[in-house]
């Protein structure tokens, strides 16, 4: 245990701090004298871990911002407004993706790249999904406004950093031969499946796009590109790390990847708590 302020180990128990919805261990430095309680990734919330939790698997789990405001009023008698569950959305989005991407989940291996257009905002926006063949994970997820070659390259850039397959396969899509070899150079073999009956292999990462666009259709909660890209980024972390897959033997594809989180209890829990933690 180390203080909060000044890093320093002397600290023994002081007492507990009481809030609206319990109490937390409160802890002495004996260096710079100040009193703390450990950050579980929950500090300072007005709410409870256990309602921004369940907010934030119900949003990953398809419903409306609206739908959950309705939700926890109705059955857990909390009071809470959409934005301030948008805001938990971003923050602990971009807390678990800074946390997962820190992790080396073993993707050697066939991965499937695929994109699908999203119309909103009066204009067609783009999402693009690298996954593991047969663990699932997904390496990328992207929403972009454009379908330029620089997004496709950037997209495989970011799928770069977390592992080098032996094998991409694609549709046909003319952005994909450049940004594959731009990622991976020749490590890396590029099947083109351009027409319908060599698509039929596409299946895996064509069911996360059909999810995905299911997905879509609940977010006109999305205000604009901007906040999209900023929610999005909680869904693969829901699909990797949070839902177990029947066809893996009921692991995560994180799991099937060699990387174990914490599966007792409430997992969002853990894994925040883990993320803040490192
Ligand atoms: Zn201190």
């Amino acid at each position: 245990m180390k203080c909060r302020h000044c890093l320093s180990r002397k600290v023994t128990e002081h007492g507990v701090r009481r809030n609206k919805y319990g109490c937390k261990q409160r802890f002495l430095c004996h260096r710079c004298k100040r009193t703390f309680v450990v950050n579980d990734g929950f500090l300072k919330r007005k709410f409870s871990p256990e309602t921004v939790t369940e907010a934030i698997d119900l949003w990953s789990r398809g419903l409306s911002l609206r739908q959950i405001k309705y939700h926890l009023e109705q059955h857990k008698n909390v009071s809470v407004s959409h934005v301030t569950i948008l805001l938990w959305l971003r923050e602990y989005g971009i807390l678990l993706k800074t946390y997962t991407d820190s992790l080396k989940p073993d993707l050697k291996g066939k991965w499937q790249a695929d994109e699908l257009v999203h119309y909103f905002s009066k204009q067609h926006n783009w999402l693009w999904n690298v996954m593991h063949k047969d663990k699932k994970y997904i390496v990328e997820s992207r929403y972009s406004v454009f379908r330029h070659q620089k997004i496709a390259d950037r997209v495989f850039e970011e799928a770069r950093k977390k592992g080098i397959p032996e094998e991409v396969q694609t549709d046909g899509l003319p952005n994909y031969p450049h940004a594959i070899r731009n990622a991976f150079g020749e490590e890396t073999k590029h099947i083109r499946h351009s027409n319908l009956q060599s698509k039929r292999n596409m299946n895996t990462v064509e069911r996360l796009q059909g999810t995905c666009r299911d997905r879509l259709r609940v977010t006109r909660g999305f205000y604009s590109v901007k906040t999209g890209q900023q929610l999005w980024t909680i869904l693969p972390i829901f699909y990797n790390y949070i839902k177990p897959h029947r066809t893996l033997g009921g692991k995560t594809p994180a799991e099937a990847c060699g990387v174990n989180i914490d599966r007792n209890g409430n997992v969002w829990k853990n894994l925040i708590e883990q993320s803040v933690s490192v």
